[in-house]
C-alpha cells in the first residue's frame, strides 16, 4: 500500500423497520459514521449504552493523524499507533484497513485469515420486546429457525411461552443486563422449561461472581455474557464464570482485537457468539467473515434495517452467504 493512507468519514445515518425495545431502552434510528480508509471501508456503531455517539466518533477520527507509516500491511503495527479511546472508531478504521487489504491483494477477508465460508453457523433473528402476542405473531410470520428473543422485563416467562407456542425453532433468550440475581435465579428455571438454548447477560455488568453462582446452580441452560465483554482480557477475567461470550467489533475496537477474544475463549473452554450492533452491511459483513470460527451467530443487522445504504451479506432464511468481491466485499447499493 505504501505511503499515507487518506482517511476520512461521513455519518450514516440508519432507520429501523420497527421501534427496537430491549432492556436498556427503545430507539427507531441509529446515527452511526462510515469511515473510509483509501478504497476500504468501515463502520462504527454509535451505542449509546456503550458511551458512543456520533459526536465522539467523529471527533476521534479527527483526532488520529498520520499513524499509517511506509507499510500499512503491517496492520498490527498500525493498529498499535491508534490512540486510545472510541472503541467504535477504531472498529471503524480496522475495518476499512482490512478491506483495504484485501481489495490490494485481490482476496476476500475470510480467505486472508484462511477461514472456511461453508463452517458459518445459521444466524438467529432478533425478537425485541413487545406484547408477547406481537412478539409471538413476529415468529409465526419469519418462520426462521432460531431467534434470539428479549427479555428483562415483566413479561418475560408469558412472550417465551407465547413464541413457543407458535414455533419449534431453537430459541434464545437476552436479558440485556436486566434481572438482578435473584429474578434471574426464579426465572431461568422456569424458562428453561420451553427448550431454550442458552441465555444472554442475565445480570448487571460487572458481576462475575454473579454469574458464576448462576452457573453453578446448574439449571441445565448455558449463560453467555455479552455487555460485561468487550476485549480479550475481559474473556479471560470471566474464566469459569460462563458457558460462552458474545464477541462484537465494536466492543473489540475491530477484526484483530475480535480474532484475539474469540481465541481467548476457546482456549479457555468458553463457546463464542458472533454478534453485531445495529449496523449498515459494511460492518455486519465485515464480522461476517470471522464467522466460521463462531459457535453460534446473531448478525441480523441490516435485516433491521430500512435504508442500507450497502449490499454485501446475503441471507437464505438464516444461512449467511458472505461475499466473494476482496476486501469485506461490500458494495454501495443501488438505490
Ligand atoms: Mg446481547
Amino acid at each position: 500500500m505504501g505511503g499515507m493512507m487518506n482517511l476520512s468519514w461521513e455519518a450514516l445515518p440508519l432507520e429501523l423497520r420497527t421501534t427496537f425495545r430491549i432492556a436498556h431502552g427503545a430507539s427507531d434510528r441509529r446515527d452511526n459514521v462510515l469511515v473510509c480508509l483509501d478504497e476500504g471501508l468501515g463502520e462504527a456503531a454509535a451505542v449509546a449504552y456503550h458511551g458512543e455517539t456520533q459526536a465522539g466518533i467523529m471527533a476521534y477520527l479527527s483526532g488520529v493523524g498520520d499513524i499509517w507509516g511506509d507499510d500499512p500491511y503491517l496492520l498490527e503495527d498500525v493498529l498499535t499507533r491508534l490512540p486510545a479511546g472510541s472503541a467504535a472508531a477504531r472498529a471503524g478504521i480496522d475495518i476499512a484497513l482490512h478491506d483495504a487489504w484485501g481489495k490490494r491483494l485481490g482476496q476476500p477477508l475470510y480467505r486472508l485469515l484462511g477461514l472456511n465460508p461453508a463452517r458459518i453457523p445459521l444466524t438467529s433473528f432478533t425478537i425485541a420486546m413487545a406484547e408477547p402476542e406481537v412478539m409471538a405473531e413476529q415468529a409465526r410470520e419469519a418462520g426462521l429457525p432460531i431467534y434470539k428473543i428479549k427479555v428483562g422485563g415483566a413479561q418475560d416467562v408469558a412472550a417465551v411461552a407465547a413464541i413457543r407456542a407458535v414455533t419449534a425453532a431453537r430459541l434464545r433468550v437476552d436479558a440485556n443486563a436486566g434481572w438482578s440475581r435473584e429474578q434471574a435465579a426464579a426465572l431461568i428455571p422456569r424458562l428453561a422449561d420451553y427448550g431454550l438454548e442458552l441465555v444472554e447477560q442475565p445480570l448487571p455488568v460487572g458481576d462475575i461472581e454473579g454469574l458464576r453462582w448462576l452457573k453453578a446452580q446448574g439449571f441445565g441452560l448455558p449463560i453467555f455474557a455479552d455487555e460485561s465483554i468487550k476485549t480479550a482480557w475481559d474473556v479471560a477475567a470471566h474464566a469459569g464464570a460462563v458457558d460462552g461470550v458474545v464477541i462484537k467489533l465494536m466492543k473489540t475496537g475491530g477484526i484483530r482485537e475480535a480474532l484475539r477474544a474469540i481465541h481467548t475463549a476457546h482456549a479457555l473452554g468458553i463457546q463464542v457468539m458472533l454478534s453485531c450492533m445495529i449496523e449498515s452491511s459494511v460492518g455486519v459483513t465485515a464480522a461476517a467473515h470471522l464467522a466460521p470460527l463462531c459457535e453460534f451467530v446473531d448478525l441480523d443487522g441490516p435485516l433491521l434495517v430500512r435504508n442500507d445504504p450497502f449490499v454485501g451479506l446475503r441471507y437464505d432464511g438464516a444461512r449467511l452467504l458472505l461475499p466473494d468481491a476482496p476486501g469485506i466485499g461490500v458494495l454501495a447499493a443501488i438505490q
